[in-house]
């Protein structure tokens, strides 16, 4: 899931400038709830709905946020345009969850998406979903596969007429079209489709991902920005967002539009350890910038400077469209507090299941009153105010005081409101705290990245140091299980997913691949064994159910095989490689008669199978029928030929 690279690790010294905007923060509250009502009235006034997120973006490396190296003229326009919420946070750090939890407004151990690949509940109503209801027009394109609602991130389409997947099937090695679409080209996507359908009122989202890692902007970001790269493709992505601003003025619906831009989740760029984004909860991660501009002239140039959360984007768009909101919202609308004299802060309740991908603790986070409690194996207690880099963690200095406390019984609230069987349940008494594994971390997606890149040496290298800093890494085993997997060093693959699959018992594919590993060096007992307990774990797996039947057929155990083809032959029936495994099997049991009606059509409507010619004849010689057998052996000869 990770985009190839040629990829420096970069680690950026951040340059971490606090403005602090006050004077005008009240100015838009002046202007009241009324400039937002205009909009909500009758049904054929709706305004157009824009959103924009921006992965992987830190609030404190955009321009408007206070950030000099950096150029986004666009978005400073915007912020100029409407209102800017200096202190916005997302509530999980990695792009599918916390796209579903901006699309729902529900918090991620809510709708349950806290993984790649896990659909989104039906129960869970999505934005697009309620604008659709309304007779908006709905339409989104994304920049990266992690998104893909047929792959990743099933159910992110619930509610858009169109949702711009990436093509099912590329040639292509580049990661560009294959993994990943420049900004500029999602873009583009985006104003055809506008073109195409410019009857309002729309819903459109575009997703633009270029400042994920690894970050390689095209010309001429590569060149001005080429010692801050991160930031290159930060301007790259505004260059982007000014395409489609411009867009939306020439096509003449920007004045009444409601235009939402935010990130879904920051980067570490090297703080507390962490490169990327994911594994912990830090404001390093977890601070974006949110920007909305309103219908009209409403609230230009506001400034907001309390704590709010992505939950409250959602809440936000359909009180300013003046649609109803589901009652199981865990966010509010902003309005109220653009309006308000004295914006209220919101407590942020912050999650992270990704470490348990490693076998590692999952991590959860209450930033309120300027301070921050992690749930972790090590707890950990910031004063954001006198600390706002969390270096000093204050809570084993004093766990019995009464921030710890209080702290903890606004966490409980928060975990209240989850379900039962959410993860917080399986918060890992025993697990490692993923602040001891950071830097195995970083190793493991270097090494990702490397091999997405076709540079197996150097996934080996970084997976090789992974394992010599955590022998018992089940992720660094199967991954390097994998790569002498392709590189047909089977024995030592069998050897690495075998380990694998021993630290996870409950890993069906390490267990798979170590049966294919097993059975592609000859070994097969032990591929019998991998296979067997593989589907165990998972019975549907066609792929593993059709190796184990051939290599029953090695093991010249024939009932054994022909069960295992059957088994595979009720979930398709016109399996070829089942068909041909199950009469092999019932040859080898002297079934000729058995094996001959199906493979008799089975040659008759494919003539050009060498293999299944030749079990023809096999069938046809134990039935005696030896001229029938020197035909048809005569035909798979002539093939094997060609
Ligand atoms: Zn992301």
């Amino acid at each position: 899931m990770r985009r190839p690279a040629i990829l420096l690790a970069i680690i950026f010294i951040r340059i971490f400038i606090i403005r602090r905007v006050i004077g005008i923060t009240l100015f838009g509250t002046l202007l009241g709830t009324a400039a937002w009502a205009q909009t909500s009235a009758p049904h054929t006034s709706l305004p157009d709905v824009y959103l924009i997120t921006i992965d992987t973006l830190r609030a404190d490396h955009v321009g408007c946020y206070g950030y000099k190296q950096v150029e986004t003229p666009a978005l400073d326009a915007l912020a100029a345009d409407g209102v800017r919420f200096t202190q916005a946070f997302t509530h999980s750090p990695i792009t599918n969850t916390s796209h579903i939890t901006i699309m729902t407004g529900l918090l991620p151990s809510v709708h349950g998406v806290t993984d790649f690949g896990v659909p989104l509940s039906p129960q869970h109503v999505t934005a697009a979903e309620l604008l659709k209801k309304h007779g908006y027009q709905t339409a989104a394109f994304i920049g990266a596969v992690i998104l893909d609602s047929n792959t990743l991130a099933p159910g992110l389409d619930r509610g858009f007429d169109f949702y711009d997947n990436f093509p099912a099937k590329t040639e292509t090695k580049e990661r560009w079209d294959r993994v990943e679409r420049r900004g500029m080209e999602v873009v583009e996507h985006a104003e055809a489709w506008f073109d195409k359908h410019r009857t309002g009122p729309h819903f459109v989202w575009v997703h633009l991902f270029d400042p994920h890692d690894p970050y390689e902007p095209p010309p001429p970001f590569s060149e001005k920005y080429k010692d801050h790269l991160y930031d290159g493709e930060i301007a790259y992505a505004d260059s982007a967002v000014a395409h489609w601003i411009a867009f939306l003025k020439k096509a003449g619906v920007y004045d009444n539009a409601i235009i939402v831009v935010t990130g879904d989740h920051g980067e570490g760029l090297g703080e507390h350890g962490e490169e990327t984004h994911g594994l912990f909860l830090y404001d390093s991660t977890l601070h974006i910038p949110l920007i909305l501009k309103a219908s009209g002239a409403a609230h230009h140039g506001t400034v907001v400077d309390a704590e709010v959360r992505t939950t409250d984007i959602l809440p936000t768009i359909l009180s300013a469209t003046g649609i109803a909101a589901p009652a199981e919202l865990n966010g509010e609308s902003l309005l109220p507090l653009i309006d308000a004299q004295a914006p209220a802060n919101r407590a942020l309740f912050g999650e992270t299941d990704y470490p348990l991908r490693w076998g590692w603790a999952p991590l959860r986070a209450l930033r309120t009153d300027n301070a921050k409690l992690i749930e972790a194996p090590r707890p950990e207690l910031y004063d954001l105010q006198a600390d706002p880099k969390e270096l000093k963690n204050l809570y084993a200095l004093d766990s019995s005081n009464s921030k710890v406390q209080s702290m903890q019984v606004e966490m409980a609230k928060w975990k209240a409101k989850l379900p039962p069987q959410s993860a917080s349940a399986k918060l890992g008494e025993n697990l490692p705290d993923p602040k001891d594994k950071v830097e195995v971390q970083n190793l493991l997606h270097n090494a990702m990245l490397a091999s997405d890149d076709n540079r197996s040496s150097d996934a080996r290298q970084f997976l090789e140091k992974a394992l010599q800093l955590d022998p018992a890494s089940p992720t660094a085993l199967r991954q390097l299980g994998e790569l002498e997997l392709a590189a047909g060093d089977f024995a030592k693959a069998a050897a690495h997913l075998k380990r694998a699959r021993e630290l996870r018992p409950d890993d069906s594919t390490a267990a798979f691949e170590w049966g294919e590993a097993a059975e592609k060096s000859g070994d097969w007992p032990g591929a019998r064994d991998a296979l067997e307990s593989s589907l165990k774990l998972a019975p549907s797996q066609m792929s593993a159910r059709l190796l184990l039947g051939h290599v029953y057929l090695q093991l010249k155990d024939a009932k054994n095989a022909e069960d295992q083809f059957e088994a595979a032959l009720l979930v398709d029936s016109n399996n070829s490689d089942g068909r041909l495994g199950l009469a092999e099997a019932q040859i080898q049991q002297s079934d000729f008669a058995g094996a001959l009606p199906d493979l008799e059509a089975f040659t008759k409507s494919d003539p050009h199978n060498a293999l299944a010619l030749r079990l023809l004849a096999r069938a046809y010689r134990g039935l005696g029928r030896e001229q029938d057998a020197e035909r048809t052996e005569g035909q798979a000869a002539a093939l094997e030929r060609k």
